[in-house]
């Protein structure tokens, strides 16, 4: 259990940086949209990203958790590990994403579990990827399934 506040009554996300959040305060500040986990592609002549509909093999489609997030890179080795450092590298976090958010310098959203306290919110306001992503087949052609273009 995370202790949202800190001496001076502010929430840890506000009074510490990214590299200054321990494990338990790093995990927390991911609002679960599981939006990170779908596949994306890139067209290697234009450098431009593509967002498909599909998961992450690892990925619950109904809950948008990874099933195995412990150990999620025994079973997907290249799953991204999101650190401080690599945050505002990985363009392709969406813009709700809550480290991206941070690291940019924004507020956490109304919404977010931690202000919220619901972890229900980001799925029913439809900031997740719950409701329009689908499983990995292994006849998916993800060219496909391409939803969106990732603005850098
Ligand atoms: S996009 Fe960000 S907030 Fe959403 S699941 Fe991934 S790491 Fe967590
Ligand atoms: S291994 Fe888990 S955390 Fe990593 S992309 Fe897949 S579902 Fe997401």
């Amino acid at each position: 259990m995370t202790d949202t506040h800190s001496l001076n009554n502010k929430p840890f996300w506000q009074v510490k940086t990214l590299a200054e959040l321990d494990c338990d305060e790093w995990e927390a500040l991911c609002d679960g949209c599981g939006r990170c986990c779908l596949h994306k592609l890139e067209d290697e002549d234009t450098g431009v990203f593509y967002l498909t509909n599909v998961a992450c093999r690892l990925l619950d489609v109904h809950s948008c958790r990874c099933r195995h997030y412990a150990d999620r890179h025994r079973h997907v080795p290249d799953c991204v590990q999101l650190t401080p450092d690599n945050v505002t590298a990985c363009h392709w976090l969406p813009e709700t994403c809550a480290y991206r958010r941070r690291a940019e310098g924004h507020e956490l959203s109304d919404w977010h579990p931690l202000i919220s306290g619901q972890a229900s919110q980001v799925h029913r306001l439809g900031i997740s990827a719950c409701g329009w992503v689908v499983a990995e087949q292994a006849d998916t052609q993800l060219e496909d399934h391409i939803v969106a273009t990732i603005s850098r």
